[in-house]
Protein backbone atom coordinates (compact mmCIF):
# COMPACT_ATOMS: atom_id res chain seq x y z
CA UNK A 1 0.00 0.00 0.00
CA UNK A 2 1.08 3.51 -0.66
CA UNK A 3 0.14 5.93 2.25
CA UNK A 4 -0.18 9.79 1.30
CA UNK A 5 -0.89 11.98 4.56
CA UNK A 6 -3.16 15.00 3.79
CA UNK A 7 -6.03 15.74 0.91
CA UNK A 8 -5.03 18.84 0.19
CA UNK A 9 -4.07 20.07 -3.56
CA UNK A 10 -0.58 18.39 -3.31
CA UNK A 11 -2.13 15.24 -1.58
CA UNK A 12 -4.83 14.73 -4.33
CA UNK A 13 -2.21 15.41 -7.04
CA UNK A 14 0.10 12.57 -6.16
CA UNK A 15 -2.70 10.17 -5.19
CA UNK A 16 -3.87 10.78 -9.01
CA UNK A 17 -0.28 9.55 -9.95
CA UNK A 18 -0.40 6.81 -8.54
CA UNK A 19 -4.24 5.87 -9.21
CA UNK A 20 -2.84 6.42 -12.65
CA UNK A 21 -0.12 4.09 -12.61
CA UNK A 22 -2.00 1.53 -10.58
CA UNK A 23 -0.76 1.38 -7.73
CA UNK A 24 -3.15 0.51 -4.60
CA UNK A 25 -3.47 4.51 -1.95
CA UNK A 26 -4.99 5.27 0.86
CA UNK A 27 -5.28 8.56 1.86
CA UNK A 28 -4.79 9.45 5.86
CA UNK A 29 -5.87 13.00 6.80
CA UNK A 30 -7.26 14.69 9.85
CA UNK A 31 -10.21 15.67 7.67
CA UNK A 32 -12.18 18.69 9.21
CA UNK A 33 -15.17 19.68 7.83
CA UNK A 34 -17.50 22.47 6.91
CA UNK A 35 -20.29 22.23 9.61
CA UNK A 36 -23.49 20.75 8.82
CA UNK A 37 -25.61 23.54 9.13
CA UNK A 38 -23.44 26.38 7.18
CA UNK A 39 -23.36 23.79 4.91
CA UNK A 40 -26.81 22.71 4.40
CA UNK A 41 -27.40 27.00 4.17
CA UNK A 42 -24.94 26.87 1.44
CA UNK A 43 -26.49 23.98 -0.35
CA UNK A 44 -30.02 25.94 -0.19
CA UNK A 45 -28.48 29.27 -1.88
CA UNK A 46 -26.48 27.29 -4.31
CA UNK A 47 -30.10 25.84 -5.55
CA UNK A 48 -32.24 29.23 -5.28
CA UNK A 49 -32.15 32.44 -7.27
CA UNK A 50 -29.78 34.97 -6.08
CA UNK A 51 -32.51 37.68 -5.45
CA UNK A 52 -34.40 35.40 -2.82
CA UNK A 53 -31.37 35.08 -0.55
CA UNK A 54 -32.13 36.66 2.99
CA UNK A 55 -29.63 38.81 4.86
CA UNK A 56 -29.50 36.57 7.37
CA UNK A 57 -28.59 33.50 5.35
CA UNK A 58 -25.72 35.65 3.73
CA UNK A 59 -24.53 37.20 7.38
CA UNK A 60 -24.60 33.29 8.61
CA UNK A 61 -21.92 32.31 5.74
CA UNK A 62 -19.63 35.47 6.02
CA UNK A 63 -17.10 36.39 8.52
CA UNK A 64 -17.89 38.52 11.18
CA UNK A 65 -16.61 41.83 11.02
CA UNK A 66 -13.23 42.18 12.27
CA UNK A 67 -10.36 44.58 13.77
CA UNK A 68 -7.51 43.00 11.99
CA UNK A 69 -6.21 45.25 9.44
CA UNK A 70 -5.99 42.11 7.08
CA UNK A 71 -8.37 39.83 8.12
CA UNK A 72 -8.31 35.97 8.08
CA UNK A 73 -10.43 34.53 5.24
CA UNK A 74 -13.14 32.38 6.26
CA UNK A 75 -14.78 29.38 4.21
CA UNK A 76 -18.56 30.25 4.52
CA UNK A 77 -18.13 32.50 7.87
CA UNK A 78 -16.30 29.11 9.31
CA UNK A 79 -12.62 28.88 10.22
CA UNK A 80 -12.60 24.56 10.02
CA UNK A 81 -9.52 25.45 7.23
CA UNK A 82 -7.46 26.48 10.00
CA UNK A 83 -8.97 24.92 13.38
CA UNK A 84 -6.61 22.52 15.16
CA UNK A 85 -7.32 19.26 15.87
CA UNK A 86 -7.14 18.02 19.44
CA UNK A 87 -3.98 15.85 18.69
CA UNK A 88 -2.09 19.05 16.82
CA UNK A 89 1.23 19.91 17.63
CA UNK A 90 1.01 23.28 19.37
CA UNK A 91 2.68 26.35 16.89
CA UNK A 92 3.45 29.14 18.92
CA UNK A 93 2.97 31.78 18.08
CA UNK A 94 -0.46 30.82 16.72
CA UNK A 95 -1.40 34.21 15.18
CA UNK A 96 1.60 34.12 12.58
CA UNK A 97 0.17 34.27 9.59
CA UNK A 98 1.59 31.05 8.54
CA UNK A 99 -1.16 28.66 9.14
CA UNK A 100 -1.65 25.05 8.95
CA UNK A 101 -4.78 23.20 7.96
CA UNK A 102 -6.61 20.05 9.52
CA UNK A 103 -8.87 19.98 6.64
CA UNK A 104 -10.09 17.61 3.95
CA UNK A 105 -9.17 19.92 1.25
CA UNK A 106 -6.59 21.23 3.47
CA UNK A 107 -6.53 25.03 2.68
CA UNK A 108 -7.86 25.11 -1.09
CA UNK A 109 -11.45 25.59 1.23
CA UNK A 110 -10.31 29.23 1.29
CA UNK A 111 -7.84 29.98 -1.67
CA UNK A 112 -8.24 32.69 -3.61
CA UNK A 113 -7.59 30.13 -7.06
CA UNK A 114 -5.15 32.38 -8.84
CA UNK A 115 -2.93 29.72 -10.90
CA UNK A 116 0.02 30.42 -13.08
CA UNK A 117 3.26 28.20 -13.88
CA UNK A 118 6.23 28.46 -12.92
CA UNK A 119 9.35 29.54 -15.78
CA UNK A 120 12.81 28.02 -16.27
CA UNK A 121 13.91 31.52 -14.95
CA UNK A 122 11.87 30.60 -12.11
CA UNK A 123 13.58 27.44 -11.15
CA UNK A 124 17.25 28.79 -11.06
CA UNK A 125 18.81 26.46 -8.20
CA UNK A 126 16.07 23.55 -8.47
CA UNK A 127 17.08 20.37 -9.61
CA UNK A 128 14.30 20.39 -11.73
CA UNK A 129 13.10 21.88 -15.23
CA UNK A 130 10.34 23.24 -16.70
CA UNK A 131 10.50 20.57 -19.06
CA UNK A 132 10.30 18.20 -16.19
CA UNK A 133 7.14 19.80 -14.72
CA UNK A 134 5.15 20.21 -18.24
CA UNK A 135 3.55 16.69 -17.73
CA UNK A 136 2.79 17.48 -14.32
CA UNK A 137 0.81 20.76 -14.88
CA UNK A 138 -1.26 19.44 -18.17
CA UNK A 139 -1.93 17.01 -16.20
CA UNK A 140 -3.70 18.57 -12.59
CA UNK A 141 -5.12 20.76 -14.98
CA UNK A 142 -7.30 18.45 -16.24
CA UNK A 143 -8.95 17.52 -12.96
CA UNK A 144 -8.62 21.53 -12.09
CA UNK A 145 -10.99 24.17 -13.89
CA UNK A 146 -9.12 26.89 -15.75
CA UNK A 147 -11.14 30.45 -15.90
CA UNK A 148 -8.78 32.32 -18.28
CA UNK A 149 -8.38 34.16 -21.51
CA UNK A 150 -6.08 33.57 -24.25
CA UNK A 151 -3.89 36.84 -23.90
CA UNK A 152 -0.18 37.79 -24.34
CA UNK A 153 0.42 36.43 -20.98
CA UNK A 154 0.27 32.88 -22.77
CA UNK A 155 3.58 33.69 -24.09
CA UNK A 156 5.46 34.36 -20.75
CA UNK A 157 2.94 31.79 -19.09
CA UNK A 158 1.60 28.53 -20.96
CA UNK A 159 -1.55 27.80 -20.09
CA UNK A 160 -0.89 23.91 -20.28
CA UNK A 161 -4.38 23.40 -21.21
CA UNK A 162 -7.24 24.17 -24.12
CA UNK A 163 -9.90 23.81 -21.80
CA UNK A 164 -10.33 27.09 -20.14
CA UNK A 165 -13.62 29.06 -20.13
CA UNK A 166 -13.56 33.21 -19.70
CA UNK A 167 -15.56 34.77 -15.68
CA UNK A 168 -17.05 38.17 -16.65
CA UNK A 169 -14.59 41.35 -15.89
CA UNK A 170 -15.88 44.47 -13.77
CA UNK A 171 -16.57 47.34 -15.32
CA UNK A 172 -13.32 48.97 -13.78
CA UNK A 173 -10.82 45.87 -14.57
CA UNK A 174 -12.17 46.34 -18.41
CA UNK A 175 -11.35 50.43 -17.87
CA UNK A 176 -7.46 49.02 -16.76
CA UNK A 177 -7.60 46.49 -19.40
CA UNK A 178 -7.91 48.55 -22.34
CA UNK A 179 -5.73 51.17 -20.94
CA UNK A 180 -3.01 49.16 -20.68
CA UNK A 181 -3.48 47.31 -23.98
CA UNK A 182 -3.52 50.87 -25.59
CA UNK A 183 0.10 51.30 -24.09
CA UNK A 184 1.41 47.75 -24.56
CA UNK A 185 4.26 48.12 -26.57
CA UNK A 186 5.85 51.07 -24.39
CA UNK A 187 4.58 48.19 -21.37
CA UNK A 188 6.46 45.76 -22.76
CA UNK A 189 9.47 47.26 -23.70
CA UNK A 190 9.72 48.37 -20.28
CA UNK A 191 9.56 44.69 -18.92
CA UNK A 192 5.85 44.48 -17.93
CA UNK A 193 3.34 42.72 -18.86
CA UNK A 194 -0.47 41.51 -18.15
CA UNK A 195 -3.57 40.11 -18.96
CA UNK A 196 -6.73 38.89 -17.25
CA UNK A 197 -6.30 37.00 -13.79
CA UNK A 198 -5.98 32.77 -14.28
CA UNK A 199 -8.01 31.37 -11.63
CA UNK A 200 -9.33 27.55 -10.67
CA UNK A 201 -13.04 28.93 -10.83
CA UNK A 202 -15.44 26.38 -12.85
CA UNK A 203 -16.93 28.90 -14.87
CA UNK A 204 -19.38 27.23 -16.84
CA UNK A 205 -20.50 25.18 -13.92
CA UNK A 206 -19.60 21.59 -15.41
CA UNK A 207 -20.06 19.58 -12.04
CA UNK A 208 -23.59 20.22 -12.68
CA UNK A 209 -23.87 23.01 -10.34
CA UNK A 210 -24.73 25.93 -12.77
CA UNK A 211 -22.11 28.50 -14.04
CA UNK A 212 -21.29 31.34 -12.32
CA UNK A 213 -24.21 33.78 -11.26
CA UNK A 214 -21.63 36.71 -10.41
CA UNK A 215 -23.30 37.47 -6.83
CA UNK A 216 -20.21 38.79 -5.48
CA UNK A 217 -20.16 36.00 -2.95
CA UNK A 218 -16.56 34.77 -3.95
CA UNK A 219 -14.39 36.10 -0.82
CA UNK A 220 -16.64 34.07 1.43
CA UNK A 221 -17.16 30.94 -0.38
CA UNK A 222 -18.74 30.27 -3.63
CA UNK A 223 -22.40 29.33 -2.57
CA UNK A 224 -22.08 26.85 -5.91
CA UNK A 225 -18.91 25.90 -4.97
CA UNK A 226 -16.95 26.86 -8.37
CA UNK A 227 -13.81 27.81 -6.68
CA UNK A 228 -11.68 24.44 -6.81
CA UNK A 229 -11.07 22.70 -3.75
CA UNK A 230 -9.06 20.01 -3.63
CA UNK A 231 -12.03 17.98 -1.56
CA UNK A 232 -13.74 17.71 -5.34
CA UNK A 233 -10.81 15.94 -7.00
CA UNK A 234 -10.43 13.67 -3.68
CA UNK A 235 -14.51 12.60 -3.85
CA UNK A 236 -13.93 11.36 -7.62
CA UNK A 237 -11.30 9.58 -6.91
CA UNK A 238 -13.10 8.25 -4.25
CA UNK A 239 -15.74 7.60 -6.73
CA UNK A 240 -13.71 5.89 -9.08
CA UNK A 241 -12.54 3.43 -6.19
CA UNK A 242 -8.85 4.18 -6.86
CA UNK A 243 -8.29 5.44 -3.55
CA UNK A 244 -9.45 5.06 -0.35
CA UNK A 245 -9.64 7.84 2.29
CA UNK A 246 -9.55 7.42 5.93
CA UNK A 247 -10.30 10.88 7.63
CA UNK A 248 -9.61 11.07 12.14
CA UNK A 249 -6.32 10.07 11.86
CA UNK A 250 -3.21 12.53 12.71
CA UNK A 251 0.22 11.33 11.70
CA UNK A 252 3.00 11.72 14.11
CA UNK A 253 6.08 10.46 12.59
CA UNK A 254 7.39 8.24 10.25
CA UNK A 255 9.43 4.86 11.07
CA UNK A 256 11.60 2.76 8.19
CA UNK A 257 12.34 -0.20 8.10
CA UNK A 258 14.46 -2.24 5.35
CA UNK A 259 10.82 -3.00 3.42
CA UNK A 260 8.74 -0.62 4.50
CA UNK A 261 7.34 2.42 6.13
CA UNK A 262 5.47 2.16 9.54
CA UNK A 263 3.24 5.29 9.59
CA UNK A 264 2.76 5.96 13.67
CA UNK A 265 -0.37 8.26 14.55
CA UNK A 266 -3.90 8.83 16.45
CA UNK A 267 -7.20 8.99 16.00
CA UNK A 268 -9.26 11.61 17.28
CA UNK A 269 -10.02 9.92 20.49
CA UNK A 270 -6.22 9.65 21.57
CA UNK A 271 -6.06 6.00 20.54
CA UNK A 272 -2.80 5.30 18.74
CA UNK A 273 -3.01 3.34 15.14
CA UNK A 274 0.21 2.15 13.04
CA UNK A 275 -0.35 1.92 8.87
CA UNK A 276 2.74 -0.40 7.23
CA UNK A 277 2.95 -0.11 3.79
CA UNK A 278 5.33 0.38 0.79
CA UNK A 279 6.09 4.30 0.50
CA UNK A 280 4.98 7.54 2.36
CA UNK A 281 4.17 10.89 0.39
CA UNK A 282 3.86 13.73 2.89
CA UNK A 283 1.44 16.50 1.67
CA UNK A 284 0.89 17.66 5.32
CA UNK A 285 1.17 21.65 3.90
CA UNK A 286 4.77 23.34 5.21
CA UNK A 287 4.15 23.30 8.93
CA UNK A 288 2.81 19.95 9.43
CA UNK A 289 4.76 18.10 6.69
CA UNK A 290 8.48 19.90 8.86
CA UNK A 291 6.89 19.04 11.83
CA UNK A 292 6.39 15.40 10.80
CA UNK A 293 10.22 14.71 9.57
CA UNK A 294 11.33 16.47 12.59
CA UNK A 295 10.04 14.35 14.50
CA UNK A 296 10.95 11.16 12.95
CA UNK A 297 14.51 12.53 12.44
CA UNK A 298 13.86 13.27 16.10
CA UNK A 299 15.89 16.23 14.73
CA UNK A 300 14.59 18.58 18.69
CA UNK A 301 15.95 21.54 18.99
CA UNK A 302 17.23 22.14 15.31
CA UNK A 303 15.95 25.20 13.69
CA UNK A 304 15.18 25.16 10.06
CA UNK A 305 14.55 27.69 8.07
CA UNK A 306 10.92 27.97 6.12
CA UNK A 307 11.33 30.35 2.99
CA UNK A 308 8.13 32.49 1.90
CA UNK A 309 7.50 35.03 -1.32
CA UNK A 310 7.32 38.31 0.16
CA UNK A 311 3.56 39.28 0.55
CA UNK A 312 1.91 43.21 -0.11
CA UNK A 313 -0.95 44.94 -0.12
CA UNK A 314 -1.72 48.58 -1.71
CA UNK A 315 -4.43 50.53 -3.18
CA UNK A 316 -4.18 51.91 -6.55
CA UNK A 317 -6.30 54.94 -7.82
CA UNK A 318 -7.70 54.74 -11.05
CA UNK A 319 -8.10 58.45 -13.21
CA UNK A 320 -11.17 57.78 -14.24
CA UNK A 321 -13.58 56.20 -11.90
CA UNK A 322 -16.75 53.94 -12.60
CA UNK A 323 -20.15 54.31 -11.19
CA UNK A 324 -22.42 51.76 -9.04
CA UNK A 325 -19.60 49.16 -8.46
CA UNK A 326 -21.90 48.07 -5.31
CA UNK A 327 -24.25 47.23 -7.22
CA UNK A 328 -22.28 46.05 -10.19
CA UNK A 329 -22.98 42.25 -10.77
CA UNK A 330 -19.55 40.89 -10.74
CA UNK A 331 -16.87 38.58 -9.05
CA UNK A 332 -14.73 39.19 -6.39
CA UNK A 333 -11.94 37.43 -7.14
CA UNK A 334 -8.67 38.35 -8.76
CA UNK A 335 -9.28 39.66 -12.20
CA UNK A 336 -5.78 40.65 -13.20
CA UNK A 337 -2.34 40.10 -13.12
CA UNK A 338 0.44 42.34 -13.74
CA UNK A 339 4.00 40.86 -14.28
CA UNK A 340 6.91 43.19 -14.04
CA UNK A 341 10.45 41.44 -15.07
CA UNK A 342 12.58 44.70 -15.04
CA UNK A 343 16.57 43.68 -13.47
CA UNK A 344 16.04 47.35 -12.01
CA UNK A 345 13.79 46.46 -10.07
CA UNK A 346 14.62 42.77 -9.06
CA UNK A 347 16.57 40.05 -11.03
CA UNK A 348 13.25 38.06 -10.55
CA UNK A 349 9.84 38.31 -11.45
CA UNK A 350 7.50 40.66 -9.19
CA UNK A 351 3.68 39.21 -9.73
CA UNK A 352 1.02 41.82 -8.95
CA UNK A 353 -2.53 40.72 -8.41
CA UNK A 354 -5.26 42.92 -9.09
CA UNK A 355 -8.92 43.15 -7.48
CA UNK A 356 -11.74 45.22 -8.15
CA UNK A 357 -14.45 46.45 -5.99
CA UNK A 358 -15.34 44.05 -3.14
CA UNK A 359 -17.48 44.22 -0.07
CA UNK A 360 -14.41 44.03 2.09
CA UNK A 361 -12.77 46.65 0.64
CA UNK A 362 -15.31 49.61 1.94
CA UNK A 363 -14.54 48.00 5.03
CA UNK A 364 -11.01 47.72 5.15
CA UNK A 365 -11.54 51.53 3.00
CA UNK A 366 -12.50 53.21 6.10
CA UNK A 367 -10.23 51.71 8.15
CA UNK A 368 -7.38 52.76 6.01
CA UNK A 369 -8.96 56.44 5.17
CA UNK A 370 -9.78 57.22 9.21
CA UNK A 371 -11.00 60.68 9.16
CA UNK A 372 -10.63 61.12 4.99
CA UNK A 373 -13.76 59.09 4.76
CA UNK A 374 -15.73 61.12 5.76
CA UNK A 375 -14.64 64.23 3.73
CA UNK A 376 -14.93 61.68 -0.04
CA UNK A 377 -17.80 60.59 -0.70
CA UNK A 378 -17.02 56.71 -0.35
CA UNK A 379 -18.67 55.46 -3.33
CA UNK A 380 -16.61 57.65 -5.73
CA UNK A 381 -13.62 56.43 -4.16
CA UNK A 382 -14.69 52.68 -4.05
CA UNK A 383 -15.31 53.13 -8.17
CA UNK A 384 -11.64 54.11 -8.70
CA UNK A 385 -9.62 52.36 -6.32
CA UNK A 386 -8.06 49.01 -7.17
CA UNK A 387 -6.39 46.42 -4.37
CA UNK A 388 -3.40 45.08 -5.52
CA UNK A 389 -1.64 42.27 -3.58
CA UNK A 390 1.99 41.89 -4.56
CA UNK A 391 4.72 39.05 -4.61
CA UNK A 392 8.54 39.27 -3.97
CA UNK A 393 11.14 35.97 -4.87
CA UNK A 394 11.87 34.78 -1.73
CA UNK A 395 15.55 35.76 -1.91
CA UNK A 396 14.10 39.22 -1.06
CA UNK A 397 11.98 38.07 1.33
CA UNK A 398 11.74 37.59 5.38
CA UNK A 399 11.34 33.52 6.05
CA UNK A 400 10.31 31.91 9.23
CA UNK A 401 12.87 29.74 11.45
CA UNK A 402 11.17 26.63 12.53
CA UNK A 403 12.44 24.39 15.54
CA UNK A 404 10.24 21.80 17.22
CA UNK A 405 11.13 21.23 20.55
CA UNK A 406 10.01 19.16 23.76
CA UNK A 407 7.29 20.47 26.04
CA UNK A 408 6.55 18.06 28.83
CA UNK A 409 5.00 15.37 27.29
CA UNK A 410 4.45 16.61 23.88
CA UNK A 411 6.29 18.44 21.58
CA UNK A 412 6.05 21.95 20.42
CA UNK A 413 6.82 24.03 17.01
CA UNK A 414 7.97 27.56 17.91
CA UNK A 415 7.98 29.98 15.14
CA UNK A 416 9.83 32.87 14.53
CA UNK A 417 9.57 35.44 11.67
CA UNK A 418 13.08 36.96 10.59
CA UNK A 419 12.59 40.82 8.30
CA UNK A 420 14.52 40.71 5.06
CA UNK A 421 16.59 44.10 5.24
CA UNK A 422 15.79 44.17 1.62
CA UNK A 423 12.19 43.89 1.22
CA UNK A 424 11.53 47.50 1.72
CA UNK A 425 13.54 48.44 -0.77
CA UNK A 426 12.05 46.47 -3.37
CA UNK A 427 9.05 47.36 -2.67
CA UNK A 428 9.58 51.02 -3.14
CA UNK A 429 11.13 50.07 -6.39
CA UNK A 430 8.20 48.27 -7.38
CA UNK A 431 6.19 51.44 -6.21
CA UNK A 432 8.47 53.80 -8.17
CA UNK A 433 7.89 51.44 -11.31
CA UNK A 434 4.12 51.70 -11.01
CA UNK A 435 4.32 55.49 -10.54
CA UNK A 436 6.91 55.62 -13.66
CA UNK A 437 4.05 54.05 -15.89
CA UNK A 438 1.09 55.85 -14.64
CA UNK A 439 0.26 57.74 -17.86
CA UNK A 440 -0.25 54.07 -19.41
CA UNK A 441 -1.55 52.28 -16.98
CA UNK A 442 -4.33 55.61 -15.97
CA UNK A 443 -3.85 54.52 -12.43
CA UNK A 444 -1.91 55.39 -9.58
CA UNK A 445 0.46 53.65 -6.77
CA UNK A 446 -0.66 54.89 -3.46
CA UNK A 447 2.75 54.75 -1.45
CA UNK A 448 1.43 55.92 1.93
CA UNK A 449 -1.11 52.66 2.25
CA UNK A 450 1.18 50.35 1.60
CA UNK A 451 1.17 47.22 3.74
CA UNK A 452 3.68 44.73 4.03
CA UNK A 453 2.60 42.15 5.93
CA UNK A 454 4.55 39.53 7.91
CA UNK A 455 6.27 36.42 6.34
CA UNK A 456 4.03 33.44 6.17
CA UNK A 457 0.86 35.85 5.79
CA UNK A 458 0.65 35.40 1.71
CA UNK A 459 0.68 31.77 2.05
CA UNK A 460 3.19 31.48 -0.57
CA UNK A 461 5.79 29.24 1.62
CA UNK A 462 8.15 26.33 1.91
CA UNK A 463 11.97 25.37 1.36
CA UNK A 464 12.02 23.52 4.97
CA UNK A 465 13.70 20.64 3.13
CA UNK A 466 14.47 21.54 -0.30
CA UNK A 467 15.39 19.28 -3.09
CA UNK A 468 19.14 19.06 -4.17
CA UNK A 469 21.21 17.58 -6.83
CA UNK A 470 23.21 16.00 -3.78
CA UNK A 471 21.12 15.97 -1.26
CA UNK A 472 22.82 16.45 2.07
CA UNK A 473 21.36 16.65 5.78
CA UNK A 474 18.00 18.96 6.12
CA UNK A 475 17.65 18.40 2.11
CA UNK A 476 15.83 15.74 -0.07
CA UNK A 477 16.48 14.47 -3.57
CA UNK A 478 14.47 15.11 -7.20
CA UNK A 479 11.67 12.66 -5.32
CA UNK A 480 11.48 14.69 -2.49
CA UNK A 481 13.07 11.65 -0.22
CA UNK A 482 14.93 13.46 3.14
CA UNK A 483 18.27 12.81 3.20
CA UNK A 484 18.60 9.37 4.97
CA UNK A 485 15.13 8.31 3.90
CA UNK A 486 14.52 5.84 1.39
CA UNK A 487 10.44 5.38 1.15
CA UNK A 488 9.15 8.52 2.46
CA UNK A 489 8.66 10.92 -0.05
CA UNK A 490 7.58 14.86 0.37
CA UNK A 491 5.36 16.31 -2.05
CA UNK A 492 4.07 19.57 -0.95
CA UNK A 493 5.93 22.93 -0.66
CA UNK A 494 8.65 21.67 2.00
CA UNK A 495 10.24 20.98 -1.18
CA UNK A 496 10.80 23.62 -3.04
CA UNK A 497 14.60 25.15 -3.25
CA UNK A 498 13.38 28.89 -3.53
CA UNK A 499 9.32 30.48 -3.50
CA UNK A 500 9.56 32.00 -7.23
CA UNK A 501 6.52 34.66 -7.14
CA UNK A 502 3.86 33.51 -10.20
CA UNK A 503 1.56 31.53 -7.36
CA UNK A 504 2.55 28.86 -5.48
CA UNK A 505 -0.09 25.90 -5.51
CA UNK A 506 0.00 24.71 -9.14
CA UNK A 507 3.70 23.67 -8.87
CA UNK A 508 2.62 22.48 -5.54
CA UNK A 509 0.02 19.94 -7.63
CA UNK A 510 2.63 19.61 -10.33
CA UNK A 511 5.20 18.64 -8.52
CA UNK A 512 3.90 16.41 -6.58
CA UNK A 513 2.22 14.48 -9.73
CA UNK A 514 5.41 14.41 -11.46
CA UNK A 515 7.27 12.63 -7.87
CA UNK A 516 3.89 10.25 -7.81
CA UNK A 517 4.78 9.94 -11.42
CA UNK A 518 8.54 9.59 -11.02
CA UNK A 519 8.41 6.90 -7.93
CA UNK A 520 5.80 4.94 -9.59
CA UNK A 521 7.41 4.39 -13.06
CA UNK A 522 11.06 3.70 -11.41
CA UNK A 523 9.67 0.99 -9.31
CA UNK A 524 8.03 -0.39 -12.81
CA UNK A 525 11.20 -0.47 -14.38
CA UNK A 526 13.13 -2.49 -10.93
CA UNK A 527 9.78 -4.99 -10.96
CA UNK A 528 10.34 -5.17 -15.12
CA UNK A 529 14.65 -5.65 -14.93
CA UNK A 530 14.05 -8.28 -11.73
CA UNK A 531 11.46 -10.26 -13.67
CA UNK A 532 13.69 -10.52 -17.20
CA UNK A 533 16.92 -11.81 -14.71
C1 LIG B 1 -6.40 32.62 2.43
C2 LIG B 1 -5.52 31.85 1.48
C3 LIG B 1 -5.54 32.17 0.13
C4 LIG B 1 -4.72 31.47 -0.75
N1 LIG B 1 -4.78 31.78 -2.08
C5 LIG B 1 -3.98 31.14 -2.95
C6 LIG B 1 -4.05 31.44 -4.34
O1 LIG B 1 -4.88 32.25 -4.79
N2 LIG B 1 -3.20 30.81 -5.18
C7 LIG B 1 -2.29 29.89 -4.74
O2 LIG B 1 -1.53 29.36 -5.54
N3 LIG B 1 -2.25 29.54 -3.42
C8 LIG B 1 -3.05 30.15 -2.53
N4 LIG B 1 -3.02 29.79 -1.19
C9 LIG B 1 -2.10 28.73 -0.77
C10 LIG B 1 -2.71 27.33 -0.97
O3 LIG B 1 -3.91 27.22 -0.28
C11 LIG B 1 -1.71 26.28 -0.52
O4 LIG B 1 -0.54 26.42 -1.33
C12 LIG B 1 -2.19 24.85 -0.70
O5 LIG B 1 -3.40 24.62 -0.04
C13 LIG B 1 -1.13 23.88 -0.16
O6 LIG B 1 -1.59 22.58 -0.39
P1 LIG B 1 -1.01 21.36 0.44
O7 LIG B 1 -1.68 20.13 -0.09
O8 LIG B 1 0.47 21.35 0.35
O9 LIG B 1 -1.38 21.62 1.98
P2 LIG B 1 -2.74 21.97 2.70
O10 LIG B 1 -3.69 22.60 1.77
O11 LIG B 1 -2.35 22.69 3.93
O12 LIG B 1 -3.36 20.55 3.12
C14 LIG B 1 -2.79 19.80 4.18
C15 LIG B 1 -3.56 18.49 4.34
O13 LIG B 1 -2.85 17.66 5.26
C16 LIG B 1 -3.71 17.21 6.29
N5 LIG B 1 -2.88 17.09 7.51
C17 LIG B 1 -2.08 18.05 8.06
N6 LIG B 1 -1.41 17.54 9.12
C18 LIG B 1 -1.81 16.26 9.25
C19 LIG B 1 -1.47 15.22 10.15
N7 LIG B 1 -0.53 15.39 11.12
N8 LIG B 1 -2.09 14.02 10.03
C20 LIG B 1 -3.01 13.82 9.05
N9 LIG B 1 -3.36 14.77 8.15
C21 LIG B 1 -2.75 15.97 8.24
C22 LIG B 1 -4.80 18.26 6.39
O14 LIG B 1 -5.98 17.70 6.94
C23 LIG B 1 -4.97 18.63 4.91
O15 LIG B 1 -5.81 17.72 4.26
C24 LIG B 1 -3.85 30.44 -0.28
C25 LIG B 1 -3.85 30.11 1.08
C26 LIG B 1 -4.68 30.80 1.95
C27 LIG B 1 -4.66 30.43 3.40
Amino acid sequence: MYFIVGSGPSGVACAHALAKAGRPVTILDAGLSLEPEREATRAALAQRDKNTWSSSELSFLQSAPSQERIPIKLAYGSDFPYRRVPLATEVLPAGLGLRGSYARGGLSNVWGGTILPYRQEDLAGWPITEHELADGYAAVLKFIPVAARLDPLEELFPLYTDRYAPLPQSKQIIALLRSLERGRTTLNARHVSFGSARLAVDAAGTRGQGPCIVCGRCLHGCPRELIYSSAQTLADLETSGKVSYLRGVVVGSIEETENSVRIHAQKMDGSPCLFEGERVFLAAGILNTTTIILRSQKRYDHPVDILDSQYFLFPMLQAAGVSGVTEEALHTLCQAFVEINDAGVSPHNVHLQVYSYNDHLSEILRQRLGFLAYVFPTNAILGRILFVQGYLHSSHSGKIVATLKRNGDADLLTLEPVINSATKDKIKLVIRKLRGLMRLTSAFPVASLVEICEPGRGSHSGGSFPMAHRPGPGQTDRVGRPHGMARTHIVDSSVFPTIPTPTITLTVMANAYRIGQEVAMQEAAVIDTSSRS
